[in-house]
């Protein structure tokens, strides 16, 4: 088994007095956690959390990544900038860049390739609406969001997270089950399995609605390798019990 992976996604949410008492909280209640540890923040922040988390365990993610390195592309952020500014980890193709910044998978995956190539890991989000779910076509959705990042990334494919977000779970309380989380997970590892033989490190996260109550028994499932978190990341104390139950 893979080390698990706890992310949170703290989305537009924060300010400079906010980061600091969540992040004094969580890095006093934080120990020696047995998984790694991430938060993805605000662009603008990047630079004040780097500084609040340096030598710590958490490491710092961007929310977002340019699929530009450089240039005339106004308002945008490259992976070298996140590079240069201590960014680990990036989120891409999260739903709600998707569903508001008309995100397609192409430019998902993109986005992903830029990251790799500037020494960051990014976090591909992929996951099904209520209508496709009720439509049957969670499996055939979730393969295609893949399946572009793996196409392009090619034996890069073993350096990605992927993160399985149902779109009807994010923000909602609704929570998949343990077994409809699983039973999409083993897709997805199998998916990588067959585009890599050393795919079984990949690091495969559930989200959506993921909190203090539920985590357990979501990681506890053979093919969850962790979770990306976002309501429950911005209180310390319930983001801590979830990375004491991974
Ligand atoms: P949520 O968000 O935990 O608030 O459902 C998860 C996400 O969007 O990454």
């Amino acid at each position: 088994m893979v080390k698990k992976l706890i992310a949170g996604n703290w989305k537009m949410n924060g300010s400079l007095a906010a980061n600091q008492a969540l992040l004094a909280e969580l890095l006093q209640g934080l120990g020696q956690p047995a998984c790694d540890v991430a938060v993805a923040v605000p662009a603008v922040y990047i630079g004040q959390v780097q500084g609040l988390l340096q030598g710590s365990a958490i490491a710092l993610a961007a929310q977002d990544v340019s699929a530009h390195d450089a240039g005339a592309y106004t308002g945008e952020v490259s992976a070298p900038m996140l590079r240069d500014c201590g960014v680990r980890y990036a989120l891409v193709g999260h739903s709600e860049r998707r569903q508001y910044h008309g995100e397609t998978d192409a430019l998902v995956a993109a986005k992903a390739q830029k990251a790799l190539a500037a020494g960051i890991t990014p976090i591909v989000c992929v996951g099904e609406t209520l209508a496709e779910r009720e439509a049957g076509q969670t499996e055939a959705v979730v393969k295609r969001q893949l399946a572009a990042v793996i196409h392009t990334v090619g034996a890069c494919v073993t350096e990605i997270v992927v993160a399985y977000e149902p779109v009807w779970a994010i923000g909602t309380g609704k929570t998949a089950s343990p077994e409809q989380a699983q039973a999409v997970h083993a897709v997805l590892r199998a998916q990588l399995a067959a585009a890599s033989t050393q795919a079984a490190k990949v690091q495969v996260l559930y989200g959506g609605s993921m909190n203090a109550g539920n985590a357990e028994q979501l990681l506890a499932q053979p093919d969850i390798d962790g979770g990306l978190i976002g309501g429950a990341s911005l209180k310390a104390q319930d983001f801590l019990k979830i990375i004491a139950a991974a």
